[in-house]
């Protein structure tokens, strides 16, 4: 899909602007979402990391959770990282609300508080080998404890399933934006039919 609206980058709370940057240094403009009107101009979605609770929060005035929900099903393209991988999953512990849109179910801050935050060398699936960053920054993620069909695991941080892909989601339990690579936004932008630099 080569779309002819910006990715927009879901804006409420959390690290946002950091993907902004990271699709800057590749070339490809981004707009902030905080608005349902922005919600309809944009091609592709980046969920952020930051606090899950606090985002459903913020989303309820203007039903944004419901509607994000409805164009996802409609075939709208999702970046998710930590905090936006909460949001996607079928199933949260303890429980929270979430879209349903990635058939995974997670469980939050799983690997502990804040001070045990830390960054991990990741484990590529072969045919990602070569390609990669190889380290990756998990702030108070969650884990993800079951990997429903049709999503294929592409990175694990020991036997943990931490990047994962199905049919127009690619969702991260660690903050690729923080890091120095720019691997897992290629990755989108590639499987979205994005041109990059
Ligand atoms: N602990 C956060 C949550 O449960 C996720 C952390 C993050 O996005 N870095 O929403």
């Amino acid at each position: 899909m080569v779309g002819k609206h910006p990715i927009g980058v879901l804006a409420l709370q959390g690290a946002f602007e950091a993907h902004r940057e990271v699709f800057r240094r590749l070339g490809v403009s981004s707009v902030l979402v905080r608005t349902a009107k922005e919600l309809d101009a944009i091609d592709a979605l980046v969920l952020p990391g930051g606090e899950s609770s606090a985002m459903l929060r913020l989303m309820e005035p203007q039903e944004l959770f419901v509607r994000i929900g409805k164009r996802i099903d409609a075939g709208l393209p999702v970046l998710a990282t930590c905090a936006g991988v909460i949001l996607l999953a079928e199933k949260v512990t303890p429980h929270q609300k979430s879209l349903g849109a990635l058939a995974v179910d997670v469980e939050r801050n799983a690997y502990g508080r804040q001070v045990f935050s830390s960054v991990e060398a990741l484990r590529f699936s072969p045919q990602y080998q070569g390609d990669t960053a190889g380290e990756a920054v998990f702030i108070r993620a969650p884990r993800v404890t079951r990997v429903g069909e049709g999503v294929e695991t592409l990175a694990w941080r020991s036997d943990d399933p931490v990047l994962l892909r199905s049919p127009g989601i690619l969702a991260a339990t660690f903050h690729p934006e923080l890091g120095k690579g720019t691997l897992i936004h290629e990755l989108f932008l590639r499987g979205i039919g994005r041109q990059h630099r």
